[in-house]
């Protein structure tokens, strides 16, 4: 099926993807048009563009978003993105899509996401901190734990939930833990947070395996991307059997035919300046060649329509699992589908980590804090039987997994919406 319009463009962008994906869940679920506009279109859309003073003394100016999608179904819900490249059509997109995610895994939130346009590594700590602090604060009237809660994405981390959450509470005048997600623990954050993307991705790799019969121990696993999602994916690959032949980060990748050691290049090479470039034993390879490497499951775990029209023909992977948020552009989803290639599409593959962020706030209203092995045992089985539900329309429905996917999340969502009706 063909992007409207797109067809010279081998990246549409985020924002027609995610539009598209919706038109297409919408005509499986024969959406009326009006609910299907309400959907397309997001609730609220914030700009704000603020100084802060650099170590030096200069002044510069900051451009940050922040988007929520739609509260039909509770608050809204999603990461803060820190990166050089991200706008306001990206932002947009990424919330569309938490909505999709946390109605699929049927949390009672509705989708959001904040994002600051900035190259982290360019800022010291205390200019990151001030960033942070001054975002919060612009955007401190629409947060809440009863109304919007942010969390880490890209660029962003538990330190930096730490400064949000502080920065709330000073203008409240009192603690407010469940304003944000992915705290560190001491400060009301969740254990088995930190992992849970990433375990999440790992669960639904052995779902695939499953359903096509094979074995995820033995497995042959590319993992694009070594932040938080990726790095954690690979360390847990292995730590299943599998053999991870090839990792990578921006600056490009290695590959070993006999498998990497994962623990030792988190461990020891992956603060390093050269990264773990800098590891020896293996061959320096491309995030493209990353891509088209031999292997059984690939894991994009990086940025957005990293596999487009041009090189999904060089995909050798029989299952590809989405750590990333839209990794898979629409063509190239359309021509892997053909080709039997299975793709455990985001919404479902990486929401392991809002999962485990509504067990934070659970336990942050509560003031009543869960043992690891809980917060685990519940992440999975709520990955497992969403994967099932998805499998299960998927095959009713005659269509792939992320169609299968939107079916259940949109039909979720759209039926909140005409229940509770149009006000006034
Ligand atoms: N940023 C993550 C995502 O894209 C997590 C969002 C959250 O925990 O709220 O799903």
């Amino acid at each position: 099926m063909a992007v409207a319009g797109t067809q010279e463009s081998k990246k549409p962008g985020p924002l027609k993807m995610a539009r598209h994906q919706l038109a297409v869940a919408a005509k499986h679920l024969d959406l009326d048009e009006g609910l299907h506009n309400v959907l397309a279109t997001p609730k609220c859309q914030i700009i704000v563009n603020f100084p802060v003073v650099m170590d030096d003394g200069s002044v510069e100016v900051f451009e940050g978003y922040r988007v929520l999608h739609n509260l039909s179904r509770g608050p809204t819900k999603g990461g803060v993105r820190y990166h050089p490249d991200v706008d306001l059509d990206e932002t947009t997109a990424l919330a569309m899509w938490m909505t999709w995610k946390c109605a699929l895994v049927d949390i009672p939130y509705g989708g959001a996401k904040g994002a600051v346009r900035v190259d982290r590594k360019r800022l010291s700590k205390r200019e990151l901190e001030k960033m942070t602090r001054r975002f919060t604060s612009e955007i401190s009237f629409v947060l809440g734990p009863n109304t919007d809660i942010p969390a880490p994405d890209m660029g962003t981390d538990a330190q930096v939930m730490a400064w949000m959450m502080d920065t709330y509470s000073m203008h409240k005048g009192y603690t407010v833990t469940g304003v944000v997600t992915g705290k560190p623990v001491p400060l009301g954050g969740s254990l088995g947070r930190l992992e849970a993307t990433g375990r999440g991705v790992i669960v639904a790799a052995g779902e695939a395996c499953k359903f096509l019969n094979r074995d995820l121990s033995g497995s042959r696993v590319a993992v694009q991307g070594f932040g938080n999602v990726g790095s954690v994916a690979a360390r847990l690959a292995e730590e299943n059997g599998c053999t991870v032949v090839a990792v990578s980060d921006a600056q490009g990748g290695i590959y070993s035919e006999s498998g990497l050691p994962v623990r030792t290049l988190t461990e020891r090479y992956s603060h390093r300046e050269g990264g773990m470039r800098e590891f020896k034993d293996c061959d320096q390879i491309t995030n493209e060649e990353l891509l088209a490497l031999d292997c059984d499951i690939l894991i994009p775990a990086a940025v957005s329509e990293v596999i487009h029209q041009e090189n999904a023909k060089d995909i050798k992977a029989k299952i590809i699992v989405e750590g990333a948020n839209g990794p898979t552009t629409p063509l190239a989803e359309d021509e892997l589908s053909d080709r039997g290639v299975m793709i455990v599409p985001d919404v479902l593959a990486n929401a392991g980590g809002v999962v485990v962020s509504y067990f934070e706030w659970v336990q942050d209203l509560q003031a009543f804090f869960w043992e690891e092995d809980e917060v685990t045992h519940r992440l999975e089985k709520i990955m497992r039987h969403s994967f099932g539900s998805v499998l299960a329309t998927m095959e009713q429905q005659k269509t792939n997994m992320r169609t299968a996917a939107y079916i259940i999340g949109v039909k979720r969502v759209a039926d909140a919406t005409v229940t509770r009706g149009i006000y006034p």
